[in-house]
């Protein structure tokens, strides 16, 4: 496993395991022990995702010391103020069971995230998270919250795969020194990603599969990578990046499969700001 320094000095592992989508509390609880098992020492979860407790009585159980795991964990719109985010903050630590965050990402750039950031200014200084991030800012409100902000973002969590590659994006978190962080590095499974012939016949040459190659890919140019997974050996595999390189001309056949585009969510229509504005995950 390599890691990734934030401008902060605070070490990141460049692979860790993403629970979005997992609702049920018992699946969640054993797929983080499973994923801890297989040697993943980040976790990446947001009080959207409903399982913030599943994923603290997994850490408690999972006989790791906490000091080598690395938690993430996001503030949601609804949180999206000075205050909201202050009690955000705690309410996520409650349910963890933990007394420190490592990072700390607002989800999206929506509602009063400056007063948001703030507070999680503060609440750095203070300890209680070891870094503060970003997530979903395109390059315009990235580029704008850059040129505001005190403490720049340490991530930018963002949709990054082989069919959406973002170069301008990723230029961009460089020049302001934010690390790139995938969500989605496998596209959710659009794209026929696990079966995608230019992937599956990299892979072949290195006796690894397409999922392994996308991730390796990402890897490769500097992007942490978040996979999830409920079943075992496809945490095994997604783990098992670290022992081949791609090539320049392997990396370079994978670059002509970018689309340029989401398809997965598209977060400039108001319908989709609406939506997300009404989710709500606390009274
Ligand atoms: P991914 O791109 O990681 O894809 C997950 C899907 O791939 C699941 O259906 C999983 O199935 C399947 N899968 C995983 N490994 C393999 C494999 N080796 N072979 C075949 N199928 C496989 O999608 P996510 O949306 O989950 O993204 C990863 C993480 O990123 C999330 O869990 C979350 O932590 C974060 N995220 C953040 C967002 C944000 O707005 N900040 C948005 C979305 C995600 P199965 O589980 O059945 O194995």
């Amino acid at each position: 496993m390599e890691y990734i320094t934030f401008n902060n000095g605070v070490k990141m592992p460049l692979e860790g395991f993403g629970v979005f989508q997992v609702p049920d509390p018992t699946v969640c609880e054993r797929a983080v022990l499973d994923a801890v098992a297989c040697g993943y020492r980040l976790i990446d979860t947001a009080a959207a995702y409903g399982n913030e407790e599943a994923v603290g009585r997994a850490i408690a159980k999972c006989g790791v010391p906490r000091e080598e795991l690395f938690l993430t964990t996001k503030l949601w719109v609804q949180d999206a103020s000075y205050e909201g985010a202050k009690a955000a903050v705690q309410t996520s630590l409650r349910k963890l069971g933990l007394d420190y965050i490592d990072l700390y990402l607002i989800h999206q750039p929506m509602g009063d995230y400056y007063g948001a950031w703030r507070a999680m200014e503060e609440l750095c200084e203070a300890g209680k998270l070891r870094a503060i991030g970003v997530s979903n800012f395109y390059p315009h409100v990235l580029c704008d919250f850059c040129e505001t902000v005190a403490v720049k973002p340490a991530v930018n969590q963002v949709e990054l795969h082989p069919f959406f590659q973002q170069e301008n994006a990723l230029a961009l978190m460089k020049e302001y020194g934010v690390v790139p962080e995938a969500w989605g590095p496998f596209a959710e499974g659009n794209h026929g990603i696990f079966t995608h012939p230019v992937l599956t016949a990299i892979g072949q040459k290195y006796g690894k599969t397409a999922a392994q190659v996308a991730l390796r890919w990402n890897v490769q140019r500097g992007v942490a990578v978040i996979p999830k997974s409920v079943h075992k050996e496809r945490m095994e595999q997604n783990l098992n990046i670290w022992d081949f390189s791609l090539s320049d001309g392997e990396m370079a056949q994978i670059t002509e499969l970018d689309v340029g585009h989401s398809e997965i969510v598209d977060h400039s229509a108001p319908d989709f700001v609406k939506r997300l504005h009404s989710l709500k995950v606390h009274d």
